[in-house]
């Protein structure tokens, strides 16, 4: 999607701090982490937000939490992290790419 920042990155048209990527997703540093270790999990397929996942998203859907459990244990905050998406602008949601937080590195 042309306008979409996520999308930008994906094509790499928009630098990031990526640390992992497949044919089906991303994973970058949040520009402005709100955790010690703040990292985004982007599937490449432009969907807007979980909301607009289909069934057909299913084994993508799946596979996100799978890819957050090996990067959890990567970058070692296996012991304790948070995995969440927002979905709206009125739970929050400011990129209308479906996106997951893995947060932690919590002291
Ligand atoms: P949301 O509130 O939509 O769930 O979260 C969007 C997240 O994307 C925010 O945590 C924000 O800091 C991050 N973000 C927004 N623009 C960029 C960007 O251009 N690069 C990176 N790496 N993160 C971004
Ligand atoms: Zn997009």
């Amino acid at each position: 999607m042309t306008d979409c920042i996520f999308c930008k990155i994906i094509e790499g048209t928009v630098p990031s701090k990526k640390i992992y990527e497949d044919e089906d997703m991303i994973a970058f540093n949040d520009i402005h982490p709100a955790a010690p270790v703040h990292v985004l999990i982007v599937p490449k397929k432009h969907i807007t937000n979980l909301d607009g996942s289909r069934d057909e998203d299913l084994e993508l859907l799946g596979k996100i939490q799978r890819v957050a459990a090996k990067l959890a244990k990567e970058l070692k905050i296996n012991d304790a992290f948070k995995v969440h998406t927002v979905n709206g602008e009125k739970a929050g949601q400011t990129i209308f790419h479906l996106h997951y937080h893995l947060q932690g590195g919590y002291k």
